[in-house]
């Protein structure tokens, strides 16, 4: 049985020979077309792993960690929290693996290693520490730090595991962040060999979805994103390209960093800076501050729900609240940012960390409200791949249930 291949045509489509997008596209076909493994693709959100653009260093912000061509070696750690501002997709052209190969015993997570060419034949190697990143494999480091392996053909008949070689299963660097959140880092380490069989089922369940490029079209914004009521105004991929309304907002690009949100980062710095006590000094110093909170509410949601929710809405509530010295309860406002998402407002909240919630609040939805930037942001393709790790989640409790809670 053959297994499927990526058509490039037909899933990336760049408007230039020039672009950035275009000359990534090349090295996809080159490296595809020199590798006998199966795609190297990530077996969490079903998306190649790209070979990584950029002549220079990649990661100007940590020069320590030398040019592409120079061997690296370094924590995991700072890898997965950077944010990568000279080249975002950099972020996916680093993957970790998943070993496994019963005969040498449980399944393992290994280190994180950068996307290279594919040579025919030779497997891949990874760092054998889990906690460690090599941003380049040549021979003087294979044998001593890095494990080699094939590409896990998860569709299977996997010829590589049938022969007794080694396989890994690769995973994107940010989409086994992601796995680790939503899931649990725990609970997920011990029962690896559950995790492996789970995604195999779902992704021989989900085929069509398997193998997407740097654009997937047709993408369900309406299941997955978030201000679904909001009317989002035509956007077109790379700034090219022609389209409906509909068309456009069906596309999805898979390059983006959907672990580490820049500008995220930055509203709840903010909102940590301004902290909560002006505003709650702010209540109770005007007579309408006794109007019921429950009013107040529905006053304020009547503005959030308007399909023209935008930065005018924002300002207006923002007015609101201020001339009515009107102060909404935090729980209120972590409800409204979207923590099954915003992963990082969790973070805070569970820490108890004293913010100012309604700037905050507003912040992040302003954000999602300047459609070019939430077209273009890792938080679109994080919520993509969220809505892909619920589902593995799923089967994989479902399959810890049935074998009693746990690989035993
Ligand atoms: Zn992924």
């Amino acid at each position: 049985m053959s297994r499927p291949r990526a058509t490039y045509d037909n899933h990336f489509n760049p408007p230039d020979e020039t672009s950035m997008d275009a000359g990534r596209v090349a090295k996809w076909a080159l490296w595809h077309s020199q590798s006998d493994d199966p795609e190297m693709c990530c077996v969490v959100c079903g998306s190649l792993i790209p070979i990584p653009l950029g002549p220079e260093p990649l990661w100007p912000e940590r020069r320590r960690w030398g040019r592409r061509l120079e061997p690296a070696t370094g924590p995991c750690a700072e890898l997965e929290s950077m944010e990568y501002q000279v080249y975002p997709s950099v972020a996916v052209s680093l993957y970790r693996a998943i070993l496994d190969q019963p005969s040498e015993g449980p399944p393992q997570v290994l280190g994180i290693a950068l996307c290279q060419i594919g040579i025919p034949g030779e497997p891949r190697s990874v760092h054998r520490d889990s906690q460690t990143a090599t941003t380049w494999t040549g021979p003087e480091t294979v044998e001593d730090l890095c494990v080699p392996f094939h590409v896990a053909d998860i569709l299977g008949p996997d010829i590589n595991r049938e022969q007794g070689r080694l396989v890994g299963y690769t995973i994107h660097m940010p989409c086994w962040v992601l796995l680790n959140r939503v899931i649990g880092k725990g609970l997920l380490e011990a029962n690896l060999s559950v995790l492996l069989r789970t995604v195999e089922s779902h992704w021989r369940a989900n085929r069509s979805h398997w193998l997407t490029l740097g654009i997937i079209y047709g993408y369900e914004e309406h299941a997955s994103g978030v201000l679904p009521w909001v009317k989002r105004p035509p956007m077109t991929p790379f700034g090219g390209g022609g389209g409906g309304v509909d068309h456009d907002w069906r596309c999805l690009e898979t390059v983006t960093n959907s672990a580490v949100v820049p500008e995220i980062r930055a509203v709840i710095e903010k909102a940590e800076r301004n902290q909560a006590g002006n505003r709650s000094r702010r209540r109770g110093q005007h007579v309408s501050a006794r109007v019921p909170i429950e009013v107040v509410m529905m006053i304020v949601e009547a503005i959030y729900k308007d399909p023209g929710y935008g930065s005018g809405g924002i300002t207006d509530t923002q007015h609101l609240l201020a001339a009515f010295a009107w102060h909404l309860p935090d729980w209120y406002w972590q409800a409204r940012c979207h923590p099954w998402l915003i992963f990082e407002v969790r973070d805070l909240m569970r820490a108890n960390r004293v913010v100012d919630w309604e700037d905050l609040c507003l912040g992040v939805e302003g954000l999602l409200c300047n459609h070019h930037w939430y077209y273009h942001s890792g938080l679109r393709n994080r919520a993509r791949i969220v809505r892909w790790i619920e589902r593995i989640r799923d089967g994989f409790m479902s399959r810890l249930d049935r074998n009693g809670g746990g690989e035993g």
